[in-house]
């Protein structure tokens, strides 16, 4: 398989951070080179964040791995992702999730919306569904969800996502604008919510009715 090396060594610098190995499995198995712009290709395989265009960009793979971890993947849930991007936050979380359960995955920009369409196609995943639209409102029609996984940072929890979140549900979100948190939270069999911080972390701003409004800058 092409960039197979390449991708044995990603997968073992991902060590010194924890990760499950059924993470490192997925990870290892996932072509982040269909994932970027070609001329990102050279560079697909080192753990770094890199440029998708539209002033967004593909999360470094030990961010990947570790939200996956924090979500604690497993076969047969109903998982809904907020930040398509490029596609591959999804693809590695359906390798993890294997072909039973569903993902569906929001993106606002449409451009980057048929770009992790096509992404995810080329690499061979057809279980993973694209939206088009703002995802802070969550996905109803869908819901409620098992896993919830943000890639993009909002001012706080949007309540829809909350809510939308089945009981014994993991939701993960970055949270801030210049100061970022990782969080991870959990609802209880009777509801009830708890928060846990998961560390710094920088990713760009969820833009919408739920996240930040680029119009007036807050
Ligand atoms: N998970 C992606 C990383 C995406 S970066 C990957 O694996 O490549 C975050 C993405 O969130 C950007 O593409 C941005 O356009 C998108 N985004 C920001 N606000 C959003 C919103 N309200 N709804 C859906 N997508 C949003």
């Amino acid at each position: 398989m092409e960039y197979e090396r390449e991708r044995k060594r990603l997968v073992n610098s991902l060590r010194e951070y924890n990760i499950s190995e059924k993470t490192l499995n997925a990870i290892k198995k996932v072509s982040r080179h269909l994932f970027v712009p070609s001329v990102q290709i050279a560079n697909a395989y080192i753990d770094h964040p890199l440029p998708i265009g539209y002033a967004q960009t593909i999360s470094a793979p030990h961010m990947v791995a570790m939200m996956c971890d924090f979500l604690d993947l497993r076969e047969g849930l109903n998982v809904l992702e907020i930040g398509a991007g490029s596609g591959y936050n999804a693809a590695v979380m359906t390798e993890i999730m294997g072909k039973k359960g569903n993902i569906y995955s929001i993106e606002r920009l449409e451009k980057l919306a048929v770009f992790a369409q096509e992404n995810l196609k080329k690499a061979g995943y057809s279980n993973v569904e694209i939206l088009c639209k703002d995802g802070s409102h969550g996905l109803p029609e869908h819901a409620p969800y098992d896993r919830i996984c943000v890639t993009a940072s909002a001012p706080c929890t949007p309540l829809p996502l909350v809510e939308q979140l089945k009981p014994e549900g993991i939701l993960v979100i970055p949270e801030g604008k210049r100061y970022q948190r990782l969080y991870r939270i959990r609802k209880d069999m009777e509801g009830n919510i708890t928060k846990e911080d998961c560390g710094g972390v920088i990713f760009v701003p969820l833009v919408g009715d739920h996240g930040f409004n680029m119009l007036c800058g807050n």
